[in-house]
């Protein structure tokens, strides 16, 4: 008989196994892609950001209404231990200049061998194209439905985006604990562009200043055919998704003031994108920007030029998300992570209701949920209930 079953089979999923079958239980992990992972080794190919090496209060405060929450759990597992983790499994580590720690090679696939071979070694029995389809717990398999009822489970089943690596978020529909609807988290907006735009797209709109609500960052992002998308529009995404306006300064290492003076400098014969450029060394993208939601100037441009409002029409859709809000309420999960309604039943990873910006606070999140799941279902499997 399975004593633990883990459902889904990425870096939360993965984890919690690790922790139980390391305790020497036995352990099934149901897998419904035909690969396990594949979220987290998308995550690795724009250079998987693995943590962020801050202190620890710093780190704890992205992580918002939930840090209380998930306080003990990235206590016991946050920035250090997950890098001393990843080299325990082979990877070197090196810590960018704004405190993002990835693996030396860049890549989750080292990772990802090192860790399977670990948990091949622990004895976990990985089932890919095991999609759990409801019930306590029946899944669709090569082989029909096939039914297991183990002595606890972990549901690592990830958010709601990118369904096509495997996180559809089709689990809200049959679970009947208290869930909060799924939301795009760290994604991009909708932009209707005027047609002088297309020569943009994919530029990116370095060092300028995004400020929504009480968040303002210093930051890039980029100009695409879909709107406005990249690291600066995502830690400004929450706010933007709340209702507020995004608004840009272009250049924020000069004053208003300073502008101003430079803008009323003669101008002679030059036309104003060669003015803009010369006097204020305003890009091509920039320009674009200030012309596409300044238009039509008014005669004094500097402020426009320290915040200019953008004009989008509303969050891209929630399977572009890079991660999700929504998932199980932390109301209805104990501090162990298992259901309040359903016991043995633990959750982890993005299946949790908690969002954080990008920088590597969601992995490690979904590590530090997954390993304090998996310690609290081995606690349970102790006890013998
Ligand atoms: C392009 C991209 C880049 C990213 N880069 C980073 C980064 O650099 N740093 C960072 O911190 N985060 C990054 N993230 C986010 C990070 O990858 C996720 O937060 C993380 O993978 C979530 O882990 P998880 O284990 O909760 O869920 P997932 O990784 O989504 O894994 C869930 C697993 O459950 C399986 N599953 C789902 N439903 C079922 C079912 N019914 N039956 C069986 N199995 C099921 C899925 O197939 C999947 O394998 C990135 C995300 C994306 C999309």
């Amino acid at each position: 008989m399975t004593e633990a079953l883990i459902i889904g089979a990425g870096p939360a999923g993965l984890m919690a196994a690790d922790v139980l079958s390391a305790a020497g239980h036995s352990v099934v992990v149901a897998e419904a892609k035909p690969s396990v992972a594949r979220k987290f080794l998308m995550a690795g190919k724009s250079g998987l950001n693995l943590t962020k090496d801050e202190a620890f209060e710093a780190f704890l405060a992205h992580y918002q209404e939930a840090a209380p929450f998930l306080r003990p759990m990235l206590e016991a597992f946050g920035p250090k231990e997950v890098m001393t983790w990843a080299e325990g499994l082979g990877q070197e580590m090196f810590t960018g200049s704004s405190g993002r720690v990835f693996p030396k090679v860049m890549k989750t696939s080292p990772l990802m061998r090192a860790w399977l071979a670990k948990l091949d070694a622990q004895g976990v029995d990985i089932r890919t194209r095991w999609r759990w389809c409801g019930g306590h717990f029946d899944f669709d398999t090569p082989n029909g439905v096939q039914s297991l009822t183990p002595k606890v489970t972990v549901l690592a089943c990830g958010g709601a985006s990118w369904a096509r690596l495997g996180s559809d978020g089709a689990w809200a529909d049959w679970m009947e604990a208290a869930i909060a609807p799924f939301q795009p988290a760290n994604m991009g907006f909708h932009v209707n562009w005027s047609p002088h735009m297309p020569r943009h797209f994919g530029a990116p709109v370095k060092n300028v200043r995004l400020t929504a609500g009480d968040t303002s960052v210093r930051a890039e992002f980029v100009i695409s055919e879909r709107g406005v998308e990249g690291g600066g529009i995502y830690a400004v995404s929450r706010q933007m998704r709340e209702g507020h306006s995004l608004v840009l300064d272009l250049l924020p290492d000069m004053t208003e003031d300073h502008i101003r003076k430079r803008l009323l400098r003669p101008r002679g014969k030059m036309s104003l994108a060669n003015f803009l450029r010369k006097s204020l060394k305003l890009s091509g993208e920039k320009q674009a920007l200030l012309r596409e939601f300044g238009h039509p100037f008014p005669d004094d441009m500097a402020p426009l030029i320290k915040a200019l409002p953008v004009r989008h029409a509303g969050a891209r859709p929630v399977d572009e998300a890079i991660s999700t809000a929504g998932g199980f309420r932390l109301s209805g999960v104990t501090e162990g992570l298992m259901l309040q309604d359903t016991a043995g039943v633990f959750a982890a990873g993005e299946m949790l209701d908690w969002e954080a910006p990008t920088g590597g606070y969601l992995l490690t999140a979904c590590l530090s949920t997954g390993r304090w799941a998996g310690q609290h279902a081995q606690a349970f499997l102790a006890q013998g209930q």
